[in-house]
């Protein structure tokens, strides 16, 4: 299939395609990679006025350390996180996720800018900004805001944006020293959304995990982090206070059926990675789950 007819229009800068979005009045969307927009163009599940062709604007683009924050612009492609040395050392925990983002050619196209302001729950990134307490930099018509990761993801591809904003950088806290990042997911084929996953950050100090932040994708409508069972982790680490972290999931998450797994199925795929996630970021042999 083909997409309907719409306008297009390409901006040379973030004030122009701020204009082009007020002046769309909601009729506008804008083009970073295409990598879910023009699919869903073309299988007709969506249509538009005005597409606004943000990929020329070279400041949305790069990566760079400033003091202890990583600030990445929001045009910055998958496959450029995947090989920025500044990611590896800084944010390992999203150098680890990005690896299982899609396939190569969608990483050559796909920007960290457009995977967030899609929101899609499966998603890899959404989880591993909320356990890397980013903060979101969108600027609308009335200048910039700053919203924090906890408050950006509202739902199933529903975020905090307004349809006159452009989301136009992320910045992350670098990775203290001692702390430790978790990844995993399982998914059926590797570049394939997660049917669950687990992305985590926490400072091992003995047998204990401080600042612990687990933050699951792929159960439920948004990816969502796990006070109930964080909380039983700060205690020192023994089999009987990981089963009971691993109960507490049941409060934490509210897992789906669907084609790809039952909720039952998500549950106990969720509590395998808790039991990985804490040997690993203890430093220790896997236990049995
Ligand atoms: C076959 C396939 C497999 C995939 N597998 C995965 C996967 O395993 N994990 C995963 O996370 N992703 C996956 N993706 C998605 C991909 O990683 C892209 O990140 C994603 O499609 C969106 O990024 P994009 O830059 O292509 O955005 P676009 O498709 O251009 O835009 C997506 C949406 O965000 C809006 N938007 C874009 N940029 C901005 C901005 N700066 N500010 C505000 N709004 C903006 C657009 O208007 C649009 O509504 C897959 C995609 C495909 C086609």
């Amino acid at each position: 299939m083909k997409a309907a007819a719409f306008n297009y229009a390409r901006a040379a800068s973030v004030d122009e395609a701020v204009q082009m979005l007020v002046r769309g009045g909601g009729g506008a969307k804008l083009l970073a990679g295409g990598q879910s927009l023009l699919p869903a163009l073309n299988l007709r599940l969506m249509s538009l006025d005005l597409l606004v062709d943000i990929t020329g604007i070279a400041a949305l683009r790069g990566i760079r350390v400033e003091g202890g924050t990583l600030k990445i612009g929001a045009m910055t492609r998958h496959a450029d996180l995947l090989t920025s040395p500044e990611i590896a050392a800084h944010a390992p925990l999203l150098a680890k996720a990005i690896a299982h983002v899609a396939h190569p050619a969608i990483r050559n196209r796909g920007t960290i800018g457009g995977n967030l302001a899609h929101a899609d729950p499966a998603s890899e990134l959404p989880a591993c900004m909320l356990a890397l307490g980013a903060t979101l930099v969108i600027q609308g018509p009335s200048g910039q805001r700053r919203v924090q990761a906890a408050d950006f993801f509202l739902g199933l591809y529903q975020t905090a944006l307004a349809p006159d904003e452009i989301l136009i950088a992320i910045e992350l806290p670098a990775l203290a020293s001692g702390e430790r990042a978790f990844f995993h997911e399982y998914a059926r084929r590797m570049g394939d959304y997660a049917i669950v996953g687990l992305a985590a950050q926490g400072k091992p100090a003995g047998d204990r995990i401080d600042a612990l932040r687990l933050v699951y994708f792929g159960v439920g409508e948004r990816a969502g982090s796990c006070p109930a069972a964080a909380r039983i982790l700060q205690q020192r680490h023994s089999p009987a206070i990981l089963a009971e972290a691993q109960a507490a999931l049941a409060a934490d998450l509210q897992p789906q059926n669907d084609h790809q797994a039952s909720a039952a199925m998500r549950l106990h795929l969720a509590r395998t990675l808790l039991a990985r996630c804490v040997n690993e970021l203890l430093g220790r042999a896997e236990a049995s789950a």
